[in-house]
């Protein structure tokens, strides 16, 4: 299916194909066409499925149509539960939106306010706002909902997690009711569906769920590390284990430039792969990694649905994904067909919480294992199943490998096939070093 089946306007298209985007996400294929037509949506996706074009696109056809936004006034409100994603989602307002006559603003806290209550006055056809700061300036009549016509919350079930419940409430109870609703979510648990109901009208659901993968067997651990030695402790295991063909996931898509830079310099031949590299580059990308010319592939998540390569051996998670079930399509990666392969992922203290995510998600605690020369200074914390966090080391170098969870910190290497040059064995317990993924 390509773009132009779904409704949207020549503009967009363009864009679209500046993007390099050669057909909808799954996300994209459902939501847009519903969300043009007007109707209510109720959406699971997580980031990474191409959501923010999902809402953004149609949201932008809509308001191409009406009337501009008056003084104060806000055409459609998009909430996001961190400034990060705000500022995100509002790049993406401004990409998308670029041919066509519509005024964006992005307003979250921590920064003054006043520069944002005068970006405000002359009004916006789309604010994306955090909701602290957008009830701020709410109260300080620096704009008004009177003309709203489109609200969208994305990564709702954040936003709860995150306490902004009664912001959210506060928010919707000054909305015109008269409105359309477009709520993403990367899971619908029952605070959502209880948030939902009071909120979407008549709305249709979609669910993207991840491909399934065959089943295969994934060994997996990670080695802890200081976030300034990962580069380096990458390479370090590309040549030390020969790997030829490597899958990383990076968080962002400048994190996969630098990473593919730095190996580059290493003499390790790695390209990057994500949103922002056309369609030719990203097709190069690929072609060289299935042939062998590029030993390193970077990708971002929403660029690596597009790898499609059995039995890929080895799959390194450069950064944790924010979401826990993203590291299970990502190591459902390697290991395709039966055969076995390995994914690897390299944690620094501050992603301990990811850490802590997945090993609930997965309900497993993963093996530790330190490389020798690669010691963190800065202590993953010991976590538990019951998404426990030990209070963090002060001192560090492997100070974690006596106490806590027999998984944790362990040096050298699990039952895997390639055995690490560098590190001692330290077996402390039998442990199941493989597990079933589908
Ligand atoms: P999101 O899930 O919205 O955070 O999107 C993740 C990334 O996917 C962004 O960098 C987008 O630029 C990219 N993206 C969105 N839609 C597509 C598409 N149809 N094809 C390829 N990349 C896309």
């Amino acid at each position: 299916m390509s773009f132009t089946s779904l409704g949207l306007s020549e503009p967009l298209l363009k864009i679209i194909q500046q993007q390099g985007y050669s057909e909808p996400s799954p996300v994209q294929k459902e939501s847009i066409p519903i969300a043009l037509a007007g109707r209510d949506l109720l959406a699971a996706a997580q980031t990474g499925t191409g959501k923010t074009a999902g809402f953004t696109l149609p949201v932008l056809q809509r308001l191409a149509k009406g009337q501009k936004a008056g003084a104060n006034s806000v055409r459609a409100l998009i909430i996001t539960p961190t400034r990060e994603l705000a500022a995100q989602v509002n790049a993406s307002v401004e990409t998308y939106g670029q041919n066509l006559d519509l005024t964006s603003a992005v307003v979250f806290g921590g920064v003054k306010i006043n520069p944002q209550m005068m970006k405000l006055r002359r009004g916006v056809d789309i604010l994306v706002a955090t909701p602290g700061r957008l009830l701020d300036l709410y109260n300080k009549n620096a704009l008004h909902f009177k003309k709203l016509e489109i609200l969208v919350l994305d990564e709702a079930d954040r936003m709860l997690d995150m306490g902004f419940i009664h912001d959210i409430k506060k928010v919707l109870a000054v909305l015109p009711k008269q409105r359309q609703n477009l709520l993403f979510s990367a899971t619908f648990s029952p605070q959502i569906r209880k948030l939902a109901k009071g909120l979407v009208n008549n709305p249709v659901e979609i669910s993207v769920t991840p491909r399934n993968t065959t089943a295969t067997t994934v060994t997996q651990w990670i080695h802890p590390v200081d976030k300034k030695r990962k580069a380096a402790l990458l390479a370090e295991l590309i040549k030390s284990k020969k790997w030829h063909q490597v899958l990383v996931f990076s968080r962002t898509k400048r994190g996969a430039n630098k990473l593919s830079a730095f190996l580059n310099d290493k003499g390790i031949n790695a390209a990057p792969i994500h949103g922002n590299k056309s369609q030719a580059a990203r097709t190069k990308a690929l072609a060289g990694f299935k042939n062998g010319k590029v030993q390193v592939l970077v990708a971002t998540d929403i660029a690596a649905r597009g790898i499609d390569i059995d039995q890929l051996p080895q799959v390194v998670n450069f950064d944790l994904p924010d979401v826990a079930e993203d590291y299970v399509h990502r190591i459902g990666r390697t290991g395709r067909a039966g055969s076995t392969g390995t994914a690897i992922s390299l944690v620094c203290a501050d992603q301990v919480k990811q850490l802590s995510d997945i090993e609930h998600f997965i309900k497993r605690l993963l093996d530790r294992q330190l490389v020798d020369g690669f010691e963190p200074e800065h202590d993953v914390p010991v976590t538990s199943l019951d998404k426990r966090i030990a209070a963090p080391k002060q001192t560090g170098n492997g100070g974690n490998r006596r106490g806590g969870n027999r998984n944790q910190g362990r040096r050298g290497n699990s039952n895997n096939s390639q055995p690490n040059t560098n590190a001692k064995k330290r077996r402390r317990r039998p442990r199941k070093p493989k597990v079933a993924t589908t």
